[in-house]
């Protein structure tokens, strides 16, 4: 029996750059050469959009510096570590990883539904809170639509606009604060979604209950409002709203909150929005069948269990948010009073000079010239020890009396 041998057939199949975008360069994919290649094959709004940048982790440090004894206040993370009753949860459930996670977290909401005072109906779950903004934003930003924000907010909010190809407006801060009169009047007849952030990711300032009563009242009915309460734990002034007591079904209005910083689960990956259920059912159309894994739905349930960790995180926060302050004044240096777990700090010099002297001395921080502050860092809440290490190392960075 004669084999034909086997020839290599021309390449002609969908994987292959078509003619018209294809060249002879070698470069590596992702160089800019080659995402210009492929640019005529994606959505054109994807030419605009810049992943996000993260705070460096730990481990990154270790790798390109070799020091072993940093610290990282640069993600809003608990110092604390994860609540002790959810990690004793994952110890126990690890046999069960084989098995798929339950779809609906039938439990979780049950116990959140519970805690929150809400229906299960009126919740979504998220592979982080980020997963819930994606679902939002999917479900009611056609291409061109807009959503309403403001300057110096969570830079998600903007991407996961650009990435629907929805036009993201903002509306300035009035000194450092959410101007929320301001955020009525610019709504527009395209204005599908409003996101709000209180506190405010990076400012660390709150809105009050009257403004935010009157700002609802002024929005009108065919806009979608969310309220993004990552830091909502942290919040000591009494006059802060809380998102829960204006969910209503026939209110276009989403909270949205998270494991990742009072109940120190953000490695897990698990947040939540609630809302009028018919908008629920919307957005879990949207969600993958197991966008929550097994560990992070038992460690959920276990840290809303977790009272005495909640308070203790809670304590860390203020103390050390009250030892910055009195350090940054002793120091010279202003600040904004912050009712989150981080602080934005005035450098009145490049911040990402401040940035990158600071993580040659093992202690990472943000630089915020992508929230649009060049000269501002920003710092979160560590242990006391490390909030000193953080202060020792700005004052001898900056040159002045440490
Ligand atoms: N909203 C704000 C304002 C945040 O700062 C963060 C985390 N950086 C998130 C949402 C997302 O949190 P997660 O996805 O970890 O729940």
């Amino acid at each position: 029996m004669t084999k034909s041998p086997l020839k290599p057939r021309p390449v002609k199949n969908s994987l292959a750059f078509p003619e018209s975008v294809s060249g002879p360069e070698k470069s590596a994919s992702g160089t800019p050469s080659n995402l210009a290649r492929f640019a005529p094959l994606v959505q054109p709004h994807l030419a605009q959009l810049t992943p996000y940048q993260a705070g460096k982790p730990l481990e990154e440090l270790a790798r390109e510096m070799g020091l072993t004894d940093a610290i990282k206040l640069a993600s809003n993370e608990n110092p604390l570590g994860p609540s002790p009753l959810a990690l004793a949860a994952i110890q126990e459930n690890l046999s069960t990883l084989h098995r798929y996670p339950d779809s609906h977290a039938y439990y979780l909401k049950e116990d959140l539904s519970r805690h929150l005072g809400l229906a299960p109906e009126q919740l979504i779950l998220g592979n982080g809170s980020d997963e819930v903004l994606d679902f939002l934003v999917r479900a009611l930003v056609p291409p061109g639509g807009e959503v309403l924000s403001t300057n110096h907010t969570f830079l998600m909010y903007g991407l996961l606009t650009q990435a629907v190809g929805g036009v993201f407006r903002i509306v300035p801060l009035k000194e450092m604060q959410v101007d929320l009169p301001a955020v009525a009047r610019a709504v527009r007849d395209q204005t599908r979604l409003i996101i709000l952030n209180n506190p405010n990711n990076p400012t660390g300032t709150a809105f009050l209950r009257r403004e935010w009563e009157e700002f609802l009242a002024a929005v009108p009915p065919h806009v979608t409002v969310v309220l993004d309460e990552a830091y909502i734990d942290f919040a000591d002034d009494p006059l802060v709203p809380d998102s829960l007591a204006y969910i209503a079904e026939d209110r276009l209005l989403v909270g949205l909150r998270t494991f990742s910083k009072a109940y120190g689960l953000a490695g897990l990956r698990i947040g939540y929005g609630f809302g009028p259920s018919v908008l629920m059912d919307y957005l879990n159309r949207l969600r993958l069948p197991f966008n929550v894994n097994r560990l992070a739905q038992v460690a959920a349930r276990a840290a809303l269990q977790d009272r005495l960790f909640l308070e203790r995180t809670r304590a860390v926060v203020r103390e050390g948010r009250a030892y910055f302050c009195r350090e940054l004044e002793r120091l010279g240096l202003s600040y904004t009073p912050s009712q989150a777990n981080y602080i934005l700090i005035r450098m009145d010099r490049p911040a990402r000079e401040v940035y990158q002297a600071m993580l040659r001395e093992g202690v990472i921080i943000r630089a915020m010239e992508e929230y649009g502050f060049p000269e501002h860092i920003r710092v979160n809440v560590g242990l006391p020890e490390e909030n000193q290490r953080f202060i020792k190392t700005l004052a001898r960075v900056m040159g002045l009396k440490g």
